[in-house]
C-alpha cells in the first residue's frame, strides 16, 4: 500500500477477503466490508447476523458487526474519511461502492489486485499441496474418462457432464466449477455450454473440467475420440499435443508470461493452425479458477518461483471440430512442475 500510494483497501464478496481473513462474505445485499488503513487497524464490517461465521483474529482485524437498521455504508465511510487514494476489490458489488462515493468525497479509487494479487499470485507450499491434491482429483477422473469408464456414445453432452460433476465431487472437491463437454463440431467453441446433443460414434469430444478442494481450484482439458481416430483430427492434435509440451517446458522462472504464450503460439502457427488458436494460452489459478498471471501476449511479468498456471493451448476448426489441452503447472526454481499428469495422447475410447 505505502509503494502504491494507497490509503485504504476495501474488501468484501470476492476471494481477497478470504486469503487475508479466512472469512468469506455472503454475497447479499447486507454489506459485508474488510477496511484496511495503510497505517492502523483492519476492521471486518459485517452484519450482525452474520458475525457467528466469523472465525475471530486478535490482531489481524477487529470486528464491527452492524445492526438491521444501521447505515453500514456510513461506518466504511467514517474508517475511510481522509483517504485520498482507496483501492477497492473486482468483485465488490457496484452497489456498495456507488453509495459509497458521496461519504468519501475527492477520493480516487483504484482496484485492489495492484494490493494483494501479487500476494495470491505467489503461491507457497500449503498452497501448491492444495493444488497438486485438486489436480490429482481431477487427472483420476480424467484417466476413468481415457480409459472408457465413462460411457459417451448414445449419451448427452449434458450427461456427461452431470456425471463429471458427480465425480469431481466424489473426488473430494468442495463444489464443481465447471465441466465443459463438447462434442464434434460444438468442440470448436471454447467454452461450449453442454447439451442436448447426443455424442455419436467416430468424433471427438472435449472434456475441460475442475472444482475447488480445501479452497484450491483444479482445471483440466481431455480431448477423447469414439472410436479410430479421424486423420485430420490425428495431425491437428500432432501439433496442439506438441504446442502444449512446448508451453509447460517454456516456463522457467524469469521468462516473461508472455514468452510462454508466444512459444505454444509458434509451434501451432507453424503447422498453418495459428487463425484456429483463438485464445490465450493460460490464466493463473489458486483461490479463483482464472486469476493472475495471465499468460498472453502484452504481459511481461516475469514468471516467479509459486507461480501458479494453466498452459492450455486449442484448435477450433468452426463447424468441424475443436481440440485443447490443459495442464496446471507451477513455476520452481528447478523449472515448470506439472500438477496435471494424466495421458496427454488423443485416446481412441
Ligand atoms: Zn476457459
Ligand atoms: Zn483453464
Ligand atoms: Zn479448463
Amino acid at each position: 500500500m505505502t509503494e502504491q500510494h494507497i490509503d485504504t483497501v476495501l474488501l468484501s464478496v470476492g476471494h481477497d477477503l478470504p486469503y487475508l481473513t479466512g472469512y468469506t462474505a455472503m454475497p447479499l445485499e447486507r454489506l459485508t466490508m474488510l477496511v484496511v488503513p495503510r497505517d492502523g487497524d483492519a476492521t471486518l464490517i459485517i452484519p450482525r447476523l452474520e458475525a457467528p461465521r466469523v472465525v475471530e483474529q486478535p490482531g489481524v482485524f477487529d470486528l464491527l458487526p452492524w445492526g438491521e437498521t444501521e447505515d453500514p455504508t456510513a461506518l466504511v465511510g467514517k474508517l475511510s474519511s481522509g483517504s485520498s487514494r482507496i483501492a477497492v476489490g473486482d468483485q465488490m458489488w457496484a452497489r456498495f461502492l456507488v453509495e459509497l462515493l458521496p461519504h468519501v468525497p475527492g477520493a480516487e479509487y483504484l482496484r485492489a489486485v495492484d494490493v494483494v494479487g501479487a500476494l495470491r499470485m505467489t503461491k507457497d507450499q500449503a498452497e501448491i499441496d492444495a493444488l497438486a491434491a485438486a489436480g490429482a482429483a481431477v487427472d483420476k477422473i480424467a484417466g476413468e474418462l481415457q480409459r472408457g469408464e465413462i460411457e459417451l456414445v448414445g449419451r448427452t453432452e449434458a450427461q456427461v457432464s452431470a456425471e463429471l460433476s458427480r465425480r469431481i465431487i466424489a473426488e473430494g472437491h468442495d463444489k464443481v466449477n465447471f465441466a465443459i463437454v463438447a462434442a464434434g463440431e460444438n468442440a470448436a467453441s471454447p467454452h461450449h455450454h453442454a447439451g442436448g446433443r447426443v455424442i455419436e460414434e467416430g468424433e471427438i469430444v472435449l472434456c475441460d473440467f475442475g472444482g475447488t478442494m480445501a479452497g484450491y481450484c483444479s482445471d483440466t482439458t481431455r480431448c477423447v475420440f469414439t472410436g479410430e481416430v479421424a486423420s485430420d483430427v490425428a495431425e491437428a492434435y500432432e501439433v496442439l499435443h506438441e504446442a502444449q509440451a512446448v508451453g509447460v517446458a517454456a516456463g522457467a522462472t524469469g521468462t516473461p508470461c508472455e514468452d510462454v504464450d508466444r512459444a505454444t503460439r509458434k509451434v501451432i502457427d507453424d503447422a498453418g493452425y495459428g487463425e484456429y488458436f483463438i485464445h490465450r494460452t493460460g490464466h493463473g489459478i489458486g483461490l479463483e479458477e482464472h486469476e493472475d498471471p495471465y499468460i498472453v501476449e502484452g504481459n511481461s511479468l516475469p514468471l516467479a518461483p509459486g507461480h501458479a498456471y494453466s498452459v492450455e493451448p486449442g484448435i477450433y476448426i468452426p463447424g468441424r471440430w475443436g481440440m485443447r489441452l490443459e495442464d496446471i503447472v507451477v513455476a520452481t526454481l528447478d523449472g515448470p512442475v506439472s500438477l496435471n499428469n494424466s495421458d496427454h495422447r488423443l485416446v481412441s475410447v
